[in-house]
C-alpha cells in the first residue's frame, strides 16, 4: 500500500529525516515549508495523506488544519498532526481543528509507518467511493454530498468490550454524555452483537482475561457485515506491539491507559464521522446503481437493465432450445390522458399500469418500463400462441377497470395495443424486438386495444 504524502514543516532538517523515514517504506513523498505552500499542494489534489507540523512561523498547523477540511475539495484528505508537546490538551485541540490523528515528536519510526498505512488504506477505499459518487452527481442523479466534519460525530451507538468491571465502567461513564454505551464483557457475545445489533463503533479492551482482544478485532474486520465498523482498542503502554498489528490489519485508532476523557471523545468523533461519511458515499453509490438499472416512477426495471439482460435471456433459451416471448405493451392515447387530466395524473396511471401488469406476470418472467407509456413483458418458455393469451388478459385487465387517480376523485378509462413475437433460431435482442413491435404498430393501425401476434 503506497501513497502520496505530504510532509510540512518550516525546519528543513526536519522535513529530510521523515522524507528519508518514508521513502525507505515507498512512500511518494512532497515536502512544504509552510501552510500556505501545503494548502496549494492540497487543493491540486497532489497528495492523499498530510503529515503536519503545529509549530509554524505564521499559520501554525492548527489553522491549515482547520482550513483543509472547511474546504469540500480537500476536506476528505487524512491529516496527521505532528506535535513536539506530548499534551493531551494539544492533541484534543489538533483533533478539534479536524485532525484525524496525531504523532508526537520524536517520531517513533514503527508508529509512523503504521498510521500512514492505515490512513492511506482507509483513503484508497474512500476515494473509490467519492470516485463513484462523483460521478452520479455529475450526471445529475443525485444532489452533492457533504464533507465529513458537517457531521458533529455525536450520537453514536457504541460497544465497549471490557470484562473489567470498573475499566468498562470508567469508558462507558466518559461516553455516556454524548453516545448511547453499551457494555459487552464476553468476547464471543460481542462478535454476535457487533453483528446483529445496530452498533455505530466497537471500544475493544486488549487486556481481556479470556480472550485475546486483538482476535476479536481480526474476527470482526474480516466478517463480511462488520467489516465497516470503526474499531477502538484500549492498551497499556506495554502492548504497543500488538496495537501495531492491530493497525496493520485494520484497527482504526487506539488510546492508551490512562485515558484521557477528552481524547477518548475526540478519538470517537473523528471515526464516527469518518464512518458516517464513508456510509452515505456507500449509499449514494447504492442509488446510483439502482438508479441505473430501474425506473423511478415505477420502480420496474428500466431499458438499460432490458438491453443487458435480454441477450443473456435469449441465450438461455437457445442453449435450452426452449420458447421465449417478447410483449411489448404501449397505452393508446396517453397523450390525451396527459393533455385532459394533466402530467401527474398521467403518472399515477403509468404507476397503476405497472401494477396491474406485475399481478399478471409469473416468476421468470421480466418486466420493464421501456420509457414512455411503453411496457415490455419477456416470458421465457412461452410459446407465440400462449403469449398472444397472456396478452389478451393483460389488455383486458387494463381495459375492464377504469384507473382511479387524484385520490379516487376521477377515473380515467385506459386501453392500450400490444404486439407479440417468439424468438426465432436466429434471432438477436435487437431482431426479436423489431418484430414485435411491427406487431404492436399493426395492432394500433388496426384499431388500438387489440393484441397482435408476429406471424413469423
Ligand atoms: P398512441 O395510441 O399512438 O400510442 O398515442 P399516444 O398518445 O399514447 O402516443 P405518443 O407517443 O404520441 O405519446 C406518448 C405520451 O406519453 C407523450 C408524453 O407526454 C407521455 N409521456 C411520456 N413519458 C411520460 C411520463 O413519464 N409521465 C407522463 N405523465 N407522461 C409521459
Ligand atoms: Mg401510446
Ligand atoms: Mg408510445
Amino acid at each position: 500500500m503506497t501513497a502520496r504524502v505530504l510532509i510540512v514543516d518550516d525546519i528543513p532538517p526536519n522535513l529530510r529525516l521523515l522524507e528519508a523515514r518514508l521513502t525507505a517504506e515507498y512512500f511518494e513523498v512532497l515536502a512544504a515549508t509552510s501552510g500556505a505552500e501545503a494548502i496549494e499542494y492540497c487543493e491540486k489534489g497532489q497528495c492523499d495523506i498530510v503529515l503536519l507540523d503545529v509549530m509554524m512561523p505564521g499559520m501554525d498547523g492548527f489553522e491549515v488544519c482547520r482550513r483543509l477540511k472547511s474546504q469540500v475539495a480537500t476536506a476528505h484528505l487524512p491529516i496527521v498532526l505532528v506535535t513536539a508537546l506530548d499534551q493531551p490538551a494539544d492533541r484534543v485541540r489538533g483533533l478539534e481543528a479536524g485532525a484525524d490523528d496525531f504523532l508526537t515528536k520524536p517520531i517513533d519510526e514503527i508508529a509512523l509507518i503504521a498510521r500512514v498505512r492505515s490512513l492511506a488504506r482507509l483513503k484508497v477505499t474512500v476515494d473509490e467511493l467519492r470516485n463513484r459518487a462523483a460521478t452520479t452527481v455529475a450526471l445529475g442523479m443525485i444532489a452533492p454530498f457533504a464533507s465529513p466534519s458537517a457531521d458533529d460525530g455525536k450520537r453514536g451507538r457504541i460497544m465497549v468490550v471490557d470484562d473489567r468491571a470498573s475499566s468498562a465502567e470508567r469508558l462507558a461513564q466518559a461516553l455516556g454524555s454524548h453516545h448511547t454505551v453499551s457494555i459487552e464483557p464476553d468476547a464471543h457475545e460481542a462478535l454476535f452483537r457487533a453483528a446483529e445489533d445496530n452498533v455505530d463503533l466497537i471500544v475493544v479492551s486488549l487486556g481481556l482475561a479470556n480472550y485475546d482482544g486483538l482476535r476479536l478485532c481480526s474476527q470482526i474486520r474480516s466478517l463480511e457485515r462488520t467489516r465497516n465498523l470503526p474499531i477502538l482498542v484500549v492498551a497499556d503502554l506495554e502492548d504497543r506491539q500488538r496495537v501495531l498489528r492491530g493497525l496493520d490489519f485494520g484497527v482504526n485508532d487506539y488510546l492508551t491507559r490512562p485515558v484521557d476523557r477528552n481524547e477518548l471523545l475526540a478519538r470517537i468523533r473523528t471515526q464516527l464521522r469518518q464512518k458516517r461519511y464513508a456510509d452515505s458515499l456507500r449509499e449514494k453509490v447504492q442509488q446510483s446503481i439502482e438508479l441505473a438499472l430501474f425506473d423511478p416512477l415505477t420502480g420496474l426495471n428500466n431499458r438499460r437493465f432490458l438491453e443487458n439482460h435480454l441477450a443473456t435471456m435469449l441465450e438461455n433459451a437457445r442453449v435450452r432450445r426452449a420458447p421465449l416471448t417478447l410483449m411489448i405493451l404501449d397505452i393508446d392515447h396517453f397523450k390525451q390522458v396527459n393533455d385532459t387530466y394533466g402530467h401527474d395524473c398521467g403518472d399515477e396511471v403509468l404507476k397503476s399500469f405497472a401494477d396491474r401488469l406485475r399481478g399478471i406476470i409469473r416468476g421468470g418472467d421480466l418486466l420493464c418500463r421501456l420509457g414512455g407509456e411503453e411496457f415490455v413483458i419477456v416470458m421465457p418458455n412461452v410459446d407465440v400462441a400462449a403469449a398472444a393469451r397472456i396478452a389478451e388478459r393483460a389488455r383486458l385487465t387494463i381495459e375492464r377497470e377504469r384507473f382511479g387517480v387524484d385520490g379516487g376523485a376521477l377515473a380515467i378509462p385506459v386501453t392500450a395495443s400490444i404486439g407479440v413475437a417468439e424468438r426465432g433460431p436466429d434471432d438477436d435482442s435487437g431482431s426479436l424486438y423489431r418484430r414485435a413491435d411491427r406487431a404492436l404498430y399493426r395492432a394500433k393501425s388496426e384499431g388500438r386495444n387489440r393484441v397482435s401476434a408476429d406471424a413469423a
